[in-house]
């Protein structure tokens, strides 16, 4: 008698919800055991180009269903590579994707998010069974073993019985149910329309015996009543052709979204498909997907990104890296190319002359496509950019501007301009003649950069502003620095150089005679900020914020938020008065009359520039103590 092991908590849990499962697809188990014997193939027949031993040529390899009525058993079995007794054990024994289940509480009305984002496996035959037994030899090995578990209360090992290399899973089907016809599991209509459904891209051919009954011969006939006979036959159930193998002429937008679904654990749809097939320096075929969200891990460091690599249709790599850049990290899909080396190992691949040209050339197609999407849809491209974009500014950002080129067409950013968001192109073409820049303004949101008072005289211009909201935003667009011969400027920048000659000196002029006063005000600031000056910018506000250099006060703001922000990088600020405001002229007459005031005057409107621009104000109980002594002396 063969000892009963536990499973482990993990695989119990997933264990216990397959077996209570109020699935409604429990169907789904037979594309799970199908999905593994191709797998478990896929690695023999790998192993046979290279190895005379392994004694099958590739028409050998199959996938073989029987129905066993009178026992109420369905049969599943492979000559794929088989399991060693540790394989069972430690394959078996433990659910191999245990992040699905890391996030999920033990709710069952949550199984249903589980097996639809990521699918199950092995356990989901526990849906559908209540004993499974597993015989299986592994390759290389003389011993065959015998795995058998009725669920949660543990399994078996034992030696066992078997000629061949290969699988052999028998389910032995549950009892029907009021709701339930587990048995319908055993009918041959039934498993060819769930082989047909979900796995008839599998390249190894899945075969049945099926019965057709025939007229008798000599019957039928005006004397002759109709008799019939059942004929059994092996038939292949699978068409096996790989979808990208195929014309584009012959699948429809449904194959395409449906294989993405089971192929890539995506219940939605993907925003579109790119079906390549190209011939020249690098001969492939790829097909690729736009996923129109992003996966919860999409922008944490668990994700990884890569396209399954097939060498003439044997899966050589699950998660190739190297085929997409970092700023197309979001696209799922899968580049099946005959220049491949099948042999070739993981590190040889990175060096791989041919994968780079592949890899260059998927993305200028993803590039193209984006930009057709932009072009023609532009809803979509929005859901795009909502997902993504991110991921594009951020390529921009890190690749020290060598994508700027690649990627400089596909940005979008809000802007003043009916609140919209807009590309480069767009902005440059609504440009006003006078107009020598692309002005941005940065902050938390389009609400708050819309009021912010720095903005106020190049609105008053009739200027286009691009709003930019992410913190991503400001550095990429530094790292762009103009668009078609166009500079970037920013409302807050130092010379915002937006005034006519006449209108420059008279300003120069005010300045010059407010010079004292200015020096004063800067004084009384002690050191937070770099000078006081005269505003070209404002309209209606008394003072703002503005900085000098290259670290503007959005970034401070970044900076401040990051972890381990040691270096303490700060914007070099600038108070900018408004000369027309009534509060300059109060300032001159406290600058002339009494320069005590003038000193917490100073300090205030400094205080409330910081709170305009959303910064942190240093000592808010100052502030608050010398706003109260006005108000009781006023
Ligand atoms: P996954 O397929 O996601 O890895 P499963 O729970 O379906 O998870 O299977 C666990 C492991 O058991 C597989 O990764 C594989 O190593 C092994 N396995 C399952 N079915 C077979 C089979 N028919 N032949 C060989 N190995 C198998």
């Amino acid at each position: 008698m063969a000892e009963t092991k536990q499973f482990k908590a993990e695989s119990k849990r997933l264990l216990d919800m397959m077996i209570n499962s109020i699935y409604t697809h429990k169907e789904i188990f037979l594309r799970e055991l199908i999905s593994n014997a191709s797998d478990a193939i896929d690695k023999l027949y790998f192993k046979s180009l290279t190895d005379d031993k392994v004694g099958l040529k590739k028409d050998d390899f199959c996938i073989f269903i029987e129905a066993d009525e009178e026992n109420k058993t369905l049969i599943i079995s492979d000559n794929g590579i088989g399991m060693t007794k540790d394989e069972l054990e430690n394959n078996l024994g433990t659910i191999a994707n245990s992040g699905s289940l890391a996030f999920k509480n033990e709710n069952t009305s949550e199984d249903i998010d589980i097996i639809g984002q990521f699918g199950v496996g092995f356990y989901s035959a526990f849906m559908v069974a209540k004993e499974v037994q597993v015989r299986s030899k592994a390759y290389g090995s003389e011993q065959a073993y015998l795995w058998k578990s009725e669920g949660v209360e543990g399994y078996t090992i034992e030696e066992c019985e078997k000629d061949s290399v290969g699988t052999e899973i028998r389910l032995i089907l549950k009892d029907n149910t009021d709701d339930e016809s587990y048995e319908d599991y055993l009918m041959q209509w039934k498993i060819k329309s769930l082989v047909k459904k979900y796995s008839d891209y599998i390249r190894f051919p899945i075969k049945m015996e099926i019965a057709h009954d025939h007229l008798k011969e000599g019957t039928g006939t005006e004397d002759v009543p109709a008799e019939y006979e059942t004929h059994t036959a092996i038939e292949t159930l699978n068409s096996m052709v790989p979808l990208w193998r195929k014309n584009k002429s012959e699948i429809t937008d449904e194959e395409y979204n449906k294989f993405y679904n089971e192929k890539f654990w995506d219940y939605n749809e993907p925003l579109c498909h790119i079906h390549a097939k190209t011939e020249g320096t690098a001969t492939y075929d790829a097909l690729l997907y736009i996923p129109s969200q992003a996966p919860m891990d999409y922008y944490t460091k668990d994700f990884t990104k890569g396209l399954q690599l097939f060498s003439s249709g044997v899966l050589i790599m699950d998660k190739c890296s190297d085929l997409l850049p970092d700023h197309f990290s979001f696209v799922k899909g899968l580049v099946d190319s005959q220049d491949l080396s099948l042999n070739i190992s993981r590190e040889m691949l990175q060096h791989d002359k041919q994968l780079k040209l592949i890899a260059k050339s998927l993305e200028r197609t993803i590039k193209n496509e984006l930009k057709k999407m932009l072009n023609n849809d532009r809803e979509k491209y929005e859901t795009f950019w909502k997902a993504f974009g991110l991921q594009i500014k951020f390529g921009i950002y890190n690749g020290y501007g060598v994508n700027k080129e690649m990627l400089k067409d596909l940005l979008m950013f809000h802007s003043s301009f009916e609140k919209k968001l807009v590309t480069l192109e767009e902005y440059v073409s609504r440009m006003k003649e006078d107009q020598k820049y692309i002005y941005y303004a940065a902050g938390e949101s389009v609400a708050k950069i819309d009021v912010l008072p720095q903005t106020e005289v190049v609105k008053d211009k009739g200027y286009e502003i691009l709003y930019l909201t992410e913190s991503v935003d400001e550095f990429a667009i530094q790292m762009l620095m103009g668009y078609d011969d166009k500079q970037f400027k920013s409302v807050s920048a130092a010379d915002l150089d937006i005034d006519t000659p006449e209108e420059k000196a008279e300003f120069k002029k005010l300045a010059d005679d407010n010079k004292d006063m200015l020096t004063a005000i800067k004084d009384a600031l002690g050191g937070k900020i770099k000078e006081a000056r005269l505003s070209e910018r404002l309209k209606s506000h008394p003072c703002c914020l503005t900085n000098d250099g290259q670290i503007s006060l959005d970034m401070e703001r970044t900076f401040a938020a990051m972890p381990n922000n040691d270096q303490n990088i700060k914007a070099e600020k600038v108070l900018e008065l408004n000369a027309d405001h009534a509060m300059f002229r109060k300032l001159q007459s406290l600058y002339e009359n009494d320069k005590e005031k003038l000193k917490a005057y100073s300090e205030i409107l400094y205080t409330q520039a910081l709170l305009i621009e959303g910064m942190p104000i240093e000592d808010p109980l100052a502030y608050s103590n010398l706003v109260c002594e006005l108000m009781v002396n006023q």
